[in-house]
């Protein structure tokens, strides 16, 4: 099922970006989204909340009264929740906020000289618009990733936002909704895509601009988020998920199955590779994903993910080639399921998060692990790294010297300016000590 790409005794003789080049990649990326993505938001720049419930109407068939859902929906819906459902999200809020917990970072003091201090501190963002996606599969997991964290980092004002559901009566749906009451989220809007990103970032009359912009989402959200990054601070590119494995001829071939028809399951465009020295191992993937994907209950949607040209078997002489491989495609997500699997994860430098061993499987991840599911996708992984605290916080440099600590460096500073040919900079401390 999956086609293969061998690169078996080829990995040495080509750079990174040639590998990265040499893997499979989806045929429609955040750059080519960003064209369908800009006449919308530009839209919305200019006609406001009009243009929002336009879109949404497009997109998402309901013809939206107002954008913000009533705090009373919100309460019915943690009100009607599955005990057992309940008990599933409280689970995911106390292991993810524990983890997230220590994450936490305490201002920094460091006297680089006597009387010279200089402090770090952590500033939270004032406000946060927050995407839970909605399209396929409503992820109300993803309502705690974000929020959570935001929480933790201590943001005053979080809005929420997820697709209007024709089958909720427009509402966005009922588990993020209850989700968004757990974590008493009051600000929730029943708006999608690159529409809730535009919202979010310009603001409308019935939405106050936010500084941050995070959550996942398909690619048409990634592009959005891309588009207004600068205007707004936003978390990595999240799009379609990305699963890959790197595994010998250890692995259980059902265990690699499952855990890329798990992530094929999100999207058609999401991408499922598998990493190996072992041309067996890959045909026994193979035949237990031809048994499994019919019987799946999202079988059309993950056999489009797994034939599609972002998915592949990818072969190679050995782990260390597997491991040079997985490092140019910088996965979202990297399972290692070998001999040596802790090893190995040590030599990945670039993963939105390494999953290691036959116990440890993305959809733990996705939900209950502690570990954050709002990860970057489509090779920015080299770069940025997944949503936490962090993403909420600024840091501010404060600088705090005495008299004597400035004159102590007077001269360094002016010989420094006069260097730069900026007298007027050496000028500014010299006058503090001249009669
Ligand atoms: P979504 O909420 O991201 O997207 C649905 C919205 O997309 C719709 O409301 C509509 O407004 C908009 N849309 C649809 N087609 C459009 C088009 N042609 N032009 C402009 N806008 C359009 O939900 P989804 O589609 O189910 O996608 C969720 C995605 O989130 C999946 O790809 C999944 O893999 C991804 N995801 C990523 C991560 C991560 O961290 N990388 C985590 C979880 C989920």
């Amino acid at each position: 099922m999956l086609r293969r790409i061998d690169l078996a005794n080829r990995v040495s003789t080509h750079s990174t970006r040639q590998l990265a080049e040499l893997m499979p990649r989806a045929e429609v990326d955040v750059t080519s989204a960003l064209q369908a993505v800009h006449p919308i938001l530009e839209d919305i720049r200019t006609r406001g909340t009009e243009a929002v419930v336009d879109v949404v109407e497009k997109f998402d068939r309901v013809r939206l009264q107002a954008l913000r859902v009533e705090g009373a929906e919100i309460k019915k819906a943690v009100q009607n929740l599955d005990p057992a459902v309940r008990e599933a999200y409280q689970t995911s809020i106390n292991r993810v906020r524990a983890f997230h917990e220590a994450q936490v970072v305490h201002n920094k003091h460091v006297e680089v000289a006597p009387g010279a201090n200089v402090h770090e501190r952590y500033v939270p963002v004032r406000r946060v618009g927050v995407y839970a996606p909605g399209g396929l599969a409503p992820l109300a997991s993803s309502v705690i990733m974000n929020a959570v964290p935001a929480q933790l980092a201590g943001v005053d004002s979080i809005a929420l936002a997820s697709p209007a559901q024709e089958s909720n009566g427009g509402l966005p749906d009922s588990g993020i909704l209850a989700v968004a009451g757990m974590l008493g989220l009051d600000e929730v809007y029943a708006v999608g895509g690159p529409a809730a990103v535009g919202m979010f970032a310009y603001g409308t009359d019935e939405c106050e601009p936010v500084d941050v912009v995070s959550g996942p989402g398909n690619v048409y959200v990634a592009a959005a988020k891309r588009a207004v990054r600068g205007l707004v601070s936003t978390d990595a590119e999240a799009g379609p998920t990305e699963i890959a494995i790197v595994a010998d001829r250890t692995a259980d071939p059902a265990h690699v199955a499952v855990d890329l028809m798990s992530q094929a399951e999100h999207d058609p465009s999401a991408a499922a590779v598998l990493i190996t020295d072992s041309p067996s191992l890959a045909k026994a993937v193979d035949i237990e994903l031809e048994e499994r994907v019919p019987d799946a209950r999202h079988n059309e949607r993950i056999h489009t993910a797994l034939t599609s040209p972002q998915s592949a078997a990818v072969l190679v002489a050995d782990m260390d080639e597997a491991v040079a491989v997985a490092n140019a495609y910088a996965a979202e997500h990297l399972e290692i399921q070998a001999v040596d699997s802790h090893e190995l994860a040590d030599d990945i430098t670039n993963a939105g998060a390494i999953f290691i061993g036959p116990y440890s499987p993305v959809s733990l991840g996705d939900y209950c692990a502690g570990s954050n599911h709002v990860l970057p996708t489509g090779g920015c992984a080299r770069h940025t790294g997944g949503l936490s605290v962090y993403t909420f916080l600024r840091t501010q440099h404060v600088v705090d010297y005495s008299s004597e600590a400035l004159r102590e460096v007077m001269t360094e500073v002016v010989t420094f300016a006069e260097s730069e040919d900026l007298p007027a900079h050496g000028q500014a401390v010299a006058a503090r000590f001249q009669k």
